[in-house]
């Protein structure tokens, strides 16, 4: 099979087939640089009403630049891989400093921008500028081993950049570079998925591709497995007072860098004298201790065990660094990761 051959049928195929979403709608540079960013690690559909938001709040470079990090972080909020939002600002300000407020037309000076790796990149040059970069996520990857029944390791980065040169030799360039870009990824996202089967028979590219005609198309692509995760247990401080509830700020480097959080302990504590002599610590007089849910989050790397307590504590006050947030202001101000989601939805919720 000849790489080349896909590309017209990719491209026809999108035109009938491509999902109406938000981002390809009005395309520009900052709408697609925004979108894709979202797009790392994180679902379509978990993406939708954020980028509307975001767009509606943020519509242009220089509003990002200038936004206050905490607004920043909320209009985040829940989307987790907080260092991209930071990054979209740092890059803004670059860009309304070094590029006069517009995104650069250019693949190098793109891929030179804070948050900015050679997918992302290669997305916005072809889609938004035109320009035959390849844009090679791992959508592409699958497709690309599946139509040509390859068993290369994509963990690996050589496998990458090959796969990168090749789609690089056959970009058609103008508006067809970004669609076809785009109808790539478009498949492995809604065809020839990562989840069970690909569906061949309603794939344009059934008749050009290895992996099918091999029946091997469903153990593609092969993929290194990744170290197993670390498990890290915490216990949860659910503390109230007054119908405030107390957060804390995370340290500036490192997991969740700088966000709003509750407080915890590391592991699972449980026993109640434990429990008070720690909330004692902290400056807060215990009145009442409750359990709360287990409840789990995965990070790319790390699982969070964590055991809830909520702590009903007097007024007595606190020499540690904490704020007391009522409901409306976790719901609103406050950008909380979604690692503590079990123990904030009913917080805000609550009417004290
Ligand atoms: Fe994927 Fe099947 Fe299409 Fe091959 S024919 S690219 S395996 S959906």
């Amino acid at each position: 099979m000849q790489l080349s051959e896909i590309v017209d049928p990719l491209i026809s195929w999108y035109a009938r087939c491509a999902r109406e979403l938000p981002w390809r709608e009005k395309i520009t540079p900052y709408r697609v640089w925004v979108s894709e960013i979202m797009l790392q690690q994180t679902r379509v559909e978990a993406v939708k009403g954020y980028f509307v938001r975001f767009i509606n709040e943020l519509p242009e470079v220089s509003a990002l630049a200038q936004v206050p990090e905490e607004r920043l972080l909320k209009l985040w909020e829940g989307l987790g891989y907080y260092s991209r939002a930071r990054n979209l600002q740092k890059a803004a300000r670059v860009i309304c400093e070094q590029h006069g407020g517009s995104l650069p037309a250019s693949y190098e000076q793109l891929i030179a921008l804070p948050g900015i790796g050679p997918y992302t990149a290669g997305a916005i040059s072809s889609i938004a500028f035109g320009l035959p970069e390849p844009a090679v996520d791992g959508n592409v990857l699958r497709v690309v081993s599946r139509l040509r029944a390859s068993s290369a390791d994509i963990a690996q980065m050589k496998v990458r950049r090959e796969i990168e040169q090749d789609l690089r030799a056959i970009m058609p360039s103008g508006a067809a570079a970004g669609l076809f870009n785009q109808s790539l990824m478009e498949l492995g996202a809604t065809v020839c998925g990562p989840n069970g089967p690909p569906n061949c028979d309603a794939c344009p590219l059934n008749v050009f591709c290895e992996g099918r005609a091999q029946g091997i198309a469903t153990q593609l692509p092969v993929k290194a497995p990744a170290k197993p995760r670390r498990i890290e247990e915490r216990t949860i401080l659910v503390i109230e007072r007054d119908g405030l509830i107390a957060l804390r700020r995370r340290p500036s480097r490192g997991l969740l860098a700088g966000l709003w959080e509750l407080p915890s302990l590391a592991g699972k504590v449980e026993q109640h004298a434990q429990l008070v002599a720690h909330v004692r610590n902290m400056g807060l007089e215990p009145i009442k201790l409750e359990p709360l849910p287990p409840s789990k989050h995965i990070f790319t790397h790390l699982e969070w065990h964590m055991t809830g307590v909520r702590v009903l504590v007097d007024d007595s006050e606190t020499s540690q660094p904490l704020v007391w947030a009522s409901p409306l202001q976790v719901t609103k101000k406050y950008a909380l990761p979604s690692a503590f989601e079990a123990y904030i939805a009913p917080i805000k919720n609550i009417n004290f």
